[in-house]
């Protein structure tokens, strides 16, 4: 399997695809949030510091994250491919994480980009609920995403939420400097020759989407 970087704007569905791919394809799925908040909780030397940083909501230095990534990826589970998810961010951030792959002696392999329109996105995002105990995501849009039982999770019957930060004016801001700040990541992809765009459409079932992705797979 190719090493895969994901990229996509909020409510396009990435965390659901990304986990789908991994678990089809036996490759890890590593997300940078989850390296950095793992670290943090480690009482690690680096802890103390990444709680400070983290907890000033200060970005994080890519000295750090490109140690962090150096280690997650010399681990074994890696070495038949995986999903990258977070990072890199900016086409400096790209630059780093090329000098990385090198120094492991790693390809790029491919960058997936789930397109998605800012409306159905949107629509996506409020209609999401989220269980306040596990933690499982709903959606009360979707026949396939629906809790069997209205407002109950499925896995463990706790109360489900609609999520805070999911407004209307907050998500379209989030969702329009996502666009802003990502355009010349995908630009320089794109001129590399390995962007994959795949485009999420307002019927689609995350097997639908699921399917779009796993004809770049192969
Ligand atoms: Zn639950």
């Amino acid at each position: 399997m190719k090493n895969i970087i994901f990229i996509a704007p909020p409510g396009a569905g990435k965390g659901t695809q990304a986990k789908m791919v991994s678990e089809k394809y036996g490759i890890p799925h590593i997300s940078t949030g989850d390296l950095l908040r793992d670290e943090r909780n480690s009482g690690s030397e680096l802890s103390e510091m990444l709680k400070q940083e983290m907890d000033k909501g200060n970005l994080i230095d890519d000295n750090i994250i490109v140690h962090l990534l150096r280690e997650r990826l010399n681990k074994v589970d890696c070495n038949n491919g995986y999903i990258l998810d977070g990072y890199p961010r900016s086409v400096l951030q790209s630059k780093i994480y090329e000098d990385l792959l090198l120094e492991l002696n790693k390809e790029i392999g491919i960058v997936i980009y789930m397109d998605i329109d800012k409306d159905l996105a949107l629509e996506r995002t409020l209609s999401r609920l989220i269980c306040s105990s596990c933690g499982a995501s709903y959606s009360s849009a979707s026949l396939e995403l629906k809790p069997k039982i209205d407002g109950i999770c499925d896995r463990c019957g706790h109360m489900l939420r609609v999520r805070g930060d999911d407004n209307p004016e907050v998500f379209s801001n989030r969702f329009d400097t996502y666009l802003r700040e990502t355009k010349p990541l995908i630009d320089y992809y794109n001129s590399l020759g390995i962007l994959k765009t795949i485009t999420v459409l307002k019927n689609d079932t995350a097997q639908d989407v699921f399917n779009k992705i796993e004809q770049f797979l192969k």
